[in-house]
């Protein structure tokens, strides 16, 4: 059965050493929706996950999740979760089947509760075939696919996803995403964590955007494009050297907002119509014309410069 409040945070502090990490964050999970929690490295999203599972002790705020009290009753909330980590650390020795066993058995399941489930997860995971199979023997799309199979196996009413494809090719991309997409319309709860605009695009209903521990934007995908960005993107590119300073130069005045990156301009206006006729005349250029996305919000709330 779904929870009326699958996860609500509010005035969330934690600092490492003096230095804020998580610095008055509020948000809340709608049931049965996917929310993306979204930042540039270093903003703080792990450290939330953990806050929020109950791994490390808020410095102050309140989390409730699955309607329990973290970090007072953790173990508890956390049951009700499934969680898919950053880096796979399902069991190397042991087959897919073993694997799944040995979860179930961690949040006290009975052996033939978590053998009668294990035919939907492996057919949820695409892996019916592979039952059997040792890990090493696994692609690394099987082993995401498992990772979200165990942390089902106790059924979930939250799942916590922390970047659930970073380092899949696009098939195995895909793949995930329909499943997401299930799962959400089981009614499950999803927090999503991802480098990825296209996949917080498609897959979120809300998110935030956090930096330094803060959060900085909030709302639906659409939302928060036509509140931040310009709805037109005119990417230029260099083909000549000089060519494309020539133009920026020539186009100052005009009603775009142009940032320079490298050997690339991007122009975000609402009108593109005069920006397109002059590239026609230009030389020297390549260029293409889209609409804003998730993607341009992030870069212009975060900024172009490197996080690592
Ligand atoms: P994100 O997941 O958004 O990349 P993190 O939550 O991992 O961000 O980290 C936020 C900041 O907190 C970083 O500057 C990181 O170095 C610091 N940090 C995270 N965990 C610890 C820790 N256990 N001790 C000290 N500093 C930490």
């Amino acid at each position: 059965m779904a929870v009326r409040m699958p996860l609500q945070v509010e005035a969330l502090h934690k600092a490492y050493a003096g230095n804020p990490v998580v610095d008055g964050l509020s948000f809340a999970l709608e049931p049965g929706t996917c929310f993306g929690l979204l930042g540039p490295n270093g903003a703080g999203k792990t450290t939330t996950l953990k806050l929020c599972l109950g791994l490390t002790a808020p410095d102050a705020g309140s989390i409730t999740l699955a309607g329990l009290p973290v970090p007072a009753q953790a173990q508890a909330a956390r049951a009700r979760t499934g969680v898919v980590p950053q880096f796979d650390n399902l069991d190397p020795d042991f087959t897919v089947t073993e694997n799944l066993l040995v979860f179930g058995r961690y949040f006290g399941m009975t052996h033939a509760a978590i053998m009668a489930r294990i035919p939907w997860l492996l057919q949820f995971s695409g892996l019916e075939n592979k039952k059997d199979a040792r890990l090493a023997t696994l692609s690394g799309g099987m082993k995401r696919r498992l990772t979200l199979a165990r942390a089902l196996v106790h059924d979930p009413d939250i799942v916590f996803l922390d970047e659930p494809t970073t380092g899949l090719d696009p098939q195995a991309r895909h793949l995930i995403w329909e499943r997401l997409k299930q799962l959400k319309s089981e009614g499950k709860t999803l927090l999503l964590t991802t480098h990825f605009m296209d996949e917080a695009e498609r897959l979120c209903d809300r998110l935030i955007v956090i930096d330094h521990g803060r959060k900085i934007a909030e709302g639906s995908p659409r939302e928060l494009i036509s509140a931040h960005i310009e709805p037109q993107v005119v990417e230029v590119y260099d083909e000549a050297a000089g060519a494309l300073a020539a133009f920026v130069a020539a186009q100052r005045g005009s009603s775009a907002r142009v940032e320079v990156s490298g050997e690339t301009a991007f122009f975000y206006c609402h009108d593109p119509q005069p920006l397109l006729a002059a590239l026609a005349e230009a030389s020297g250029l390549r260029y293409v014309h889209r609409a804003a996305n998730l993607e341009d919000v992030f870069i212009k709330l975060t900024g172009r410069e490197l996080r690592d």
